[in-house]
């Protein structure tokens, strides 16, 4: 074996039907986890390495459903340098491409876009900016696309289009045949909704996503500006499509749509991402604090929550990640109240209202960071 993390102190599974599972170890071989129980009921006797979690919350690594990256660790849209290192200290392991459409100069053509996705696609699986895993290659939609440029990109690496909306199909029912044609090839399709930037549109509601069909009905509450509540109660009564709620969106329509998701008993719906980098800016704990808003604007369980940022999202992608259980990416993070909090654990900072602390990040089974540099110190520290 390769890791013992020992001591645990609570383990949350991100598995929205059993959020919390019983153990206080976790073992890792080749990247995977292997086992997840009593370290006395495991056999560590060959483990190379062990780590003391003394008494922190183990929660999965988070997948932030929603981010305008471009290629590498820099956003055009805020000058900024590191990004998704500086989201890594927010527990941030993976990262969807919603489109990388804040590239100077961005191609407005078939053969430009199409170029982007590659590109942006193929760079990110090479090399992940501070070991952050970045499903890269958003493809924006064009009206003269035909069924052969969806079998390219997929060929070419690109794994699902980025939010129908931000390019210039504005025809629903062309957007529904093209979202067709993603699934024949495997890719999955979010579309915005809410306020739109395309001329001649003022909201994307139900009608247009009830139309295209897509796997995620982006930004619920907003990108950053909501679609009214009777739109959003549409889409979720009227699909099983997958419902983003984000850090850079309006903070009462998160309260709003999180009430009501829960009210209609489709919690296994609901993802959270940032939707940074955007005109709110770079937000490295926006993941955190995401979680956060999401659990205490609710009656929805801090590791519910949890769920909604890891494991939820592995399925809509079908990632083999976001969950704490045998077979799964040896992604995760070790979190504990943070020093000065009335909470006694993570868990209970969530439901307070504070974020976190980070004691460390580990991708594929290997440490990233111990303590994070942007989250409040965590009263524990790992044994690192
Ligand atoms: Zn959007």
């Amino acid at each position: 074996m390769d890791l013992l993390i020992r001591n645990i102190g609570q383990i949350v599974s991100g598995n929205i039907n059993a959020p919390l599972v019983e153990g206080d170890a976790v073992l890792v071989k080749d990247g995977r986890i292997t086992a997840v129980s009593h370290e006395n009921s495991l056999n560590v006797s060959n483990v190379e390495r062990i780590i003391d979690a003394n008494g922190c919350t183990l929660f999965p690594g988070l997948i932030d459903s929603h981010v305008h990256v471009v290629v590498g660790d820099f956003t055009p849209r805020q000058q900024t340098l590191g990004f998704i290192e500086s989201c890594l200290h927010g527990g941030v392991t993976s990262m969807i491409s919603a489109g990388e459409v804040h590239i100077d100069g961005r191609p407005k053509n078939p053969v430009g876009l199409k170029a982007l996705a590659i590109i942006a696609a193929q760079s990110f699986a090479n090399a992940r900016p501070a070991g952050v895993k970045v499903q890269g290659g958003g493809l924006i939609l064009d009206p003269a696309f035909t069924e052969q440029d969806f079998k390219e990109v997929a060929e070419a690496g690109v794994k699902h289009l980025g939010e129908i909306g931000l390019g210039t199909v504005t025809d629903w029912a062309l957007a529904g045949k093209m979202v067709g044609w993603a699934h024949k090839y495997g890719l999955k399709v979010m579309m915005h909704v809410g306020g739109a930037s395309i001329p001649g549109s003022n909201v994307i509601g139900a009608d247009a996503v009830l139309t295209a069909k897509p796997d995620v009905a982006s930004h619920l509450n907003g990108g950053p500006t909501a679609a009214p509540l009777a739109e959003v109660k549409r889409i979720i009564t009227e699909s099983n499509i997958a419902l983003e709620l984000v850090q850079c969106g309006n903070m009462l329509a998160l309260q709003n749509v999180a009430r009501l998701i829960h009210r209609h008993d489709a919690l296994d719906r609901l993802i959270i991402g940032t939707d940074m980098p955007s005109g709110t800016g770079v937000v490295p704990l926006g993941m955190l604090r995401t979680i956060t808003a999401v659990t205490t604007f609710s009656d929805i369980r801090p590791e519910q929550a949890v769920a909604m940022a890891t494991g939820n999202t592995a399925s809509v992608y079908e990632l083999r990640r976001g969950l704490i259980a045998e077979g799964y990416e040896a992604d995760f993070l070790l979190v504990d109240a943070p020093v000065g909090s009335v909470a006694k654990d993570a868990l209970e900072a969530l439901a307070v209202g504070d974020i976190p602390g980070i004691a460390a990040v580990f991708i594929d089974g290997a440490l990233k960071i111990g303590v994070s540099r942007n989250t409040p110190p965590p009263k524990r520290k790992a044994t690192l």
